[in-house]
């Protein structure tokens, strides 16, 4: 983390490092709530599917003001899910942005489907859907918007834009669990909402999990056979499915982490305005903008360096790590520059917002346990390195 090469002694003392997430720190706060549900799992035997498993997934419809969720094995295989209940295939175009996770257009393309890529809004960041409406063709079977940070795309137009030509949306909420959009929880808004429980995100568990959300019962329970192996009762596979199935120990972690999940929303928003507020002024740095209509929940707190120079942003990026601060590029490349996904550009020469974020985006340290004097100074080494920069 903290290179030896190239101190930067004007930058003044490295005391202790500061990285992206600290999930230790967490779970020195968490420890004996969790150290009990595992053992309890542990002790009852019951790691597959089972009481835990059934509990956490009515919490968590309970929490999100939904009616069904079903735990999986991670987050792509919640879109896999999604998209074979969907009956998406061959033949079949997806529309999805190009700045994103692969996660969306890597199931759409394992299920014989092509990706289609639209553009973002540059203030969001999120699928732009102006863009998305000029791609629509007789093939389009769905639209996956993704709520890219922790903050809803522009679902009013997704939604319009859907029931127009009639097609499935579904939500990749990895990153946005508990946001909503006009008072309505992501997730729930189009057909099906996605979440992943990767160890980093803002529900986070010890290792892989996700979760499919509806309030469709017809396709809670086709989604509940096709992650049992399309067993519509045991030993009964009328259709081809997968083993993707939530583990009763991580169900145990997330049980407990979700009764806390206010809390670690709450930690973020405030670091966020923190961040907001130091940032005022320095006009090398263009802070996140959130839509009035959408509630942020900040799984990254991501700044632009005005004026798309991936260049300088890689100097300041490299800058901070000298210094012990962890940033992070998502995402440094557009999809469609990667050889298996490059069929789903349709517009020749590249999508230019998209573009322009991935050369300008830098992702600071956001987590539930960040305290006001790492923001301080990782704010203050941004600006000491304007600084310099500009008397080169
Ligand atoms: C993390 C993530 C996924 C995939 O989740 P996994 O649990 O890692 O499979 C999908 N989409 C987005 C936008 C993500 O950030």
């Amino acid at each position: 983390m903290i290179s030896t090469e190239s101190p930067h002694p004007a930058s003044g003392v490295i005391d202790r490092p500061i990285p992206m997430v600290d999930l230790a720190g967490q779970y020195r706060r968490l420890k004996d709530e969790i150290d009990r549900a595992i053992e309890d799992v542990v002790s009852s035997t019951k790691f597959i599917k089972g009481p835990v498993v059934a509990a956490f997934e009515e919490e968590l419809a309970a929490y999100l003001g939904g009616r069904h969720a079903l735990g999986v094995g991670n987050g792509t295989d919640a879109l896999q899910v999604a998209l074979m209940a969907l009956d998406i295939g061959p033949g079949d175009e997806v529309i999805t942005p190009a700045f994103s996770f692969v996660a969306a257009a890597e199931t759409v393309a394992l299920l014989g489907a092509q990706p289609v890529f639209a553009d973002i809004d540059p203030a969001t960041f999120n699928i732009d859907p102006v863009h998305a409406a000029s791609l629509v063709t007789d093939r389009t079977a769905a639209l996956i918007p993704v709520h890219l940070y922790g903050q809803a795309a522009d679902m009013d137009a997704i939604m319009h834009l859907a029931d127009a030509h009639e097609l499935p949306v579904i939500e990749d909420g990895a990153q946005a669990i508990g946001s909503t959009y006009k008072a309505r929880t992501t997730g729930y808004i189009g057909r099906i909402g996605c979440l992943s429980f990767f160890p980093s995100k803002n529900l986070g568990c010890y290792g892989d999990g996700g979760a499919v959300l509806t309030n469709d019962p017809a396709l809670h329970k086709r989604m509940t056979e096709i992650a049992n192996h399309g067993a519509e009762r045991k030993y009964r596979n009328d259709r081809v499915g997968l083993n993707s199935r939530l583990d009763a120990l991580q169900a145990a972690i997330l049980r407990v982490k979700l009764r806390h999940l206010d809390s670690f929303t709450s930690a973020r928003r405030e670091a966020a305005q923190r961040y907001d507020r130091l940032f005022a002024g320095m006009s090398e740095i263009v802070t996140p903008s959130t839509a009035p209509e959408s509630s942020h929940v900040y799984h990254q707190y991501t700044i632009r360096i005005a004026d798309g120079d991936a260049e300088e942003r890689n100097r300041l990026s490299a800058h901070l790590r000298d210094v012990g601060l962890a940033t992070a590029v998502y995402y440094p490349e557009p999809i469609y520059r990667f050889d298996a996904y490059k069929n789903g550009l349709r517009d020749a020469g590249g999508l230019p917002e998209t573009e322009r974020a991935c050369n300008e985006v830098l992702s600071l340290p956001m987590h539930t346990e960040l305290t006001a004097d790492q923001q301080e100074r990782i704010v203050d080494n941004i600006g000491e390195f304007f600084k310099r920069h500009r008397n080169v």
